[in-house]
């Protein structure tokens, strides 16, 4: 088959993400506007038992903090961001707490920001990705879960154990660590992974340096991204990565015809959970060289542009629909080869 879905969408080669736990109001002092500079989205990882409120958590280094409520969150939404559970309470999950943790909080966090929320990050520490908790993950319909290890996602990894890299000024001891705006990148390229950056709240300097970074480093980092990234990179908040990356390991492809004059091909998904919100991937097809003069693929009956790649080789997103066909046709000799 001369088919073949992109690891990422829009044929990109790496992807990038950032998320910032507890969801707090003072993001829009520094990090919202800086997103909106750039144009990437971010991702808050709200507790649903502190919507709206003063922080005021044990030994809690943002205590005074406010986390933001369901309009401000309805905000981010509007901008692109996403809306992740960090749990009721912000404690250790036992089996017990299992159901108000991450069903009774999810719901509430839904109603708030009355959108689906789809994703589950652990706080604290890695203790919040035991087993009882990632198989409640599972049972509960969530489509991953993140964690605090350090390091990049695989294409093809499964999403109930995402890494994420920690944009902090400094690492806790014993190793600690120089500030590093390239953290993982020379990895997400090498690899073709996805980088989830997560930090707090940059400010002027940051409020905990094992907890988070500064405003400046936050540019750096976003600089460095683009910088490194060009055209290759991904950008884009977690919900639309993980719902590609389902859709692409669901996805069936039933070759309808293969010949000199046309392709044509039948999409479905097996499988594929119903709360997954995008189902749009992007696809390439090898063709010989005379029919790129004005590529187009037929969704539906309908054409729709498609890019030219390289010689021979078509690149095209589409929505996926459940039976949708596809056909590319080489029967249209080129316009010079036409009598006027
Ligand atoms: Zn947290």
């Amino acid at each position: 088959m001369s088919l073949k879905v992109c690891d990422w969408k829009h044929g990109k080669s790496w992807v990038y993400s950032i998320t910032y736990d507890e969801g707090l109001v003072d993001l829009h002092r520094f990090a919202i506007p800086l997103h909106e500079e750039f144009g990437i989205p971010g991702h808050v990882e709200v507790v649903a038992g502190h919507l709206g409120a003063v922080r005021q958590l044990g030994q809690s280094s943002y205590n005074g903090f406010r986390h933001m409520n369901g309009e401000e969150l309805r905000d981010l939404l509007r901008r692109g961001w996403g809306v992740g559970n960090h749990s009721w309470s912000h404690e250790v999950i036992t089996p017990q707490m299992v159901d108000r943790e991450l069903r009774q909080a999810r719901e509430v966090i839904e109603e708030a920001i009355q959108a689906p929320v789809l994703l589950y990050c652990a706080p604290g520490d890695n203790t919040n990705m035991s087993d009882h908790v990632l198989a409640a993950c599972r049972q509960l319909g969530y489509l991953g879960a993140m964690s605090l290890t350090d390091g990049v996602n695989r294409s093809q990894a499964e999403l109930f154990w995402l890494n994420r890299t920690a944009l902090h000024d400094q690492f806790y001891g014993p190793f600690f660590s120089e500030y590093d705006p390239y953290r993982n990148i020379r990895q997400a390229q090498q690899v073709g992974g996805w980088i989830i950056d997560y930090c707090h709240c940059p400010l002027e300097e940051p409020v905990h340096r094992n907890k988070d970074c500064s405003q400046a480093q936050l540019r750096q980092r976003f600089e460095a991204v683009l910088g490194e990234g060009g055209e290759a990179v991904w950008c884009a908040a977690p919900e639309e990565v993980v719902s590609y990356h389902l859709c692409r390991r669901h996805l069936q492809v039933e070759v309808l015809e293969e010949n000199a004059q046309r392709r044509r091909y039948r999409l479905g998904f097996a499988g594929l959970p119903p709360q997954v919100p995008c189902r749009q991937l992007t696809l390439e097809l090898q063709v010989p060289g005379a029919w790129c003069h004005s590529p187009s693929v037929w969704v539906q009956g309908a054409p729709r542009p498609a890019a030219l790649v390289r010689p021979g080789l078509l690149r095209f997103t589409v929505e996926v629909e459940e039976g949708m066909e596809l056909e590319l046709r080489g029967d249209q000799p080129s316009p010079w080869a036409r009598r006027a």
